[in-house]
């Protein structure tokens, strides 16, 4: 089977170059083995919360300067502001088309999202359905604000949320008050006292009626707020309209939270992904694993995946996007971190008494979160210090930064994507208007 390009991973950044390269007429394809990160993220895209020196950003974009001069190798570094911006510009109209509308601070400035123990985390894209608090004026608006759970949800505590919302010094003098709200036919579904998912209470509130049912039970359980938090049970993958017909149906204005896994705003984020790069014509090998690749003269040839172990898959370009350890993109062995398809040239191998802090809990980075693949400028990987011209690397296998620490997984994801499409486009298309150019002489050495 050939394409002209073929993304390993189907993350965020796997993901945006593969529906960049279908927006600009290729023939992809995007191999992807499991679940990704998204299903365990906040869906929230976090850009840049923190320098890798421990201070904190409150405008990402203008402190690119200083993140370039602290780690000149960092992702950001290679692409630069302006491209960064462009990949989230485009990123953020995509998911508007399908109907995800993610805004950011008119002011430039990362906003706080509650988490489900009632602190805050900086972000700089939230979702239409998550209230962004301005980070220098947290309760401007507020005087009473209800968190309220689904009884039977073993996710989301709210009275803890509350207790820790009360001891901040700017919601002095701000109510919060906590409920908890009937399930319709719970009494029918609970085999324990605490056994729903997020998944499982939005398959019971798909049902309109039971929607319904829902609403009058919240109203009379809440009584007056200015805001109504709940955790994120609306959905799988089309949560903001239900959200919006609960909002006609009460009155209140709603947020939702991400809890635990699986996080429906993630997923929310992944399905709308997915179903655009579909809509393009883009296809998608769920479930298969690369396992291996050939290569020729300096290029990757072709790839074999578990479920086409005698078909080769061949392209122009490939995308190395497999994520972190999380994913397997990165494996971990007693003295060696390795990429395991295959066996790209590693950032730095330093002995395992240093891959991590003495104390768990540091403002800086635990060095493993920073190990990845080492790439050049164009994001070209290399084995054995020889470049891979037509192979590149995006997202969180690629090293030099902390997602965590930073707060900037989904920002790099994204631009890196982004950016390593532009380069597939240009060549794609100067080789369309060029068809007699050959590509390099291939000579066959398999890596
Ligand atoms: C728990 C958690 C919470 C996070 N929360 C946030 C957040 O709130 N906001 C934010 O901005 N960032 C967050 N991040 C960071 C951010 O989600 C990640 O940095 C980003 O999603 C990484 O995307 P990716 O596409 O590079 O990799 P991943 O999302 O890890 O995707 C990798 C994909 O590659 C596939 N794959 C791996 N090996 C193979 C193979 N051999 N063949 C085929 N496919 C393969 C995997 O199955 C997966 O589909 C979070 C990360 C984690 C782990």
């Amino acid at each position: 089977m050939k394409f002209d390009s073929i993304i390993i991973g189907g993350g965020v950044a796997g993901l945006s170059c593969a529906i960049r390269c279908a927006e600009a007429g290729m023939k992809t394809a995007v191999i992807a083995a499991g679940q990704s990160a998204l299903h365990f993220s906040s869906g929230s895209v976090d850009v840049l919360s923190r320098l890798p020196n421990g201070e904190q950003v409150n405008e990402p974009f203008a402190s690119f300067g200083e993140l370039k001069t602290q780690c000149p190798s960092h992702p950001y570094s290679k692409l630069g502001e302006l491209q960064c911006r462009e990949a989230i510009n485009w990123y953020q109209d995509v998911m508007a088309r399908c109907g995800v509308y993610l805004t950011a601070q008119a002011d430039e400035k990362n906003h706080y999202r509650v988490t489900p123990m009632g602190t805050f985390r900086s972000t700089w894209l939230s979702q239409q359905t998550v209230h962004q608090f301005p980070q220098d004026r947290l309760a401007e608006g507020f005087t009473e604000i209800a968190l309220v759970t689904v009884d039977g949800f073993r996710d989301f505590q709210p009275q803890l949320a509350a207790d820790n919302l009360s001891k901040l010094s700017a919601f002095e003098g701000v109510k919060i008050k906590t409920a908890a709200v009937e399930l319709p036919d719970f009494d029918n579904m609970q085999r324990n006292p605490c056994e729903f998912r997020s998944i499982d209470i939005s398959r019971v509130l798909r049902d309109e009626t039971k929607l319904h049912a829902f609403a009058k039970s919240m109203i009379q359980q809440v009584g007056k707020a200015d805001l109504v938090v709940l955790p994120a049970v609306f959905g799988n993958g089309d949560g903001a309209a239900t959200i919006k017909l609960l909002e006609g149906l009460t009155g209140f204005k709603i947020c939702e939270l991400p809890t635990m896994p699986p996080s429906l705003l993630g997923i929310r984020l992944e399905e709308a992904m997915k179903s655009h790069y579909k809509h393009l014509g883009g296809l998608i090998l769920a479930g298969d694993e690369v396992l291996s690749g050939e290569f020729d003269n300096h290029r990757l040839a072709k790839i074999f995946t578990r479920n086409h172990e005698d078909i080769p898959l061949v392209a122009d370009h490939f995308l190395l996007a497999s994520g972190s350890f999380f994913s397997k993109g990165l494996s971990a062995q007693r003295h060696e971190v390795s990429e395991p398809i295959f066996g790209l040239d590693m950032a730095d191998s330093t002995h395992r008494d240093h891959w991590y802090q003495p104390q768990f809990f540091t403002p800086q980075s635990h060095p493993f979160m920073k190990m990845g693949i080492d790439c050049n400028n164009q994001l070209n990987p290399s084995i054995n210090n020889q470049v891979i011209n037509n192979l590149y690397c995006a997202g969180a296998i690629l090293a030099h930064y902390d997602p965590v620490q930073e707060g900037s997984g989904s920002g790099v994801a994204i631009s890196t994507g982004y950016y390593v499409a532009q380069q597939m486009i240009n060549v794609h298309q100067h080789q369309e208007q060029h068809p007699t150019e050959t590509l390099p002489k291939q000579e066959r050495t398999t890596a």
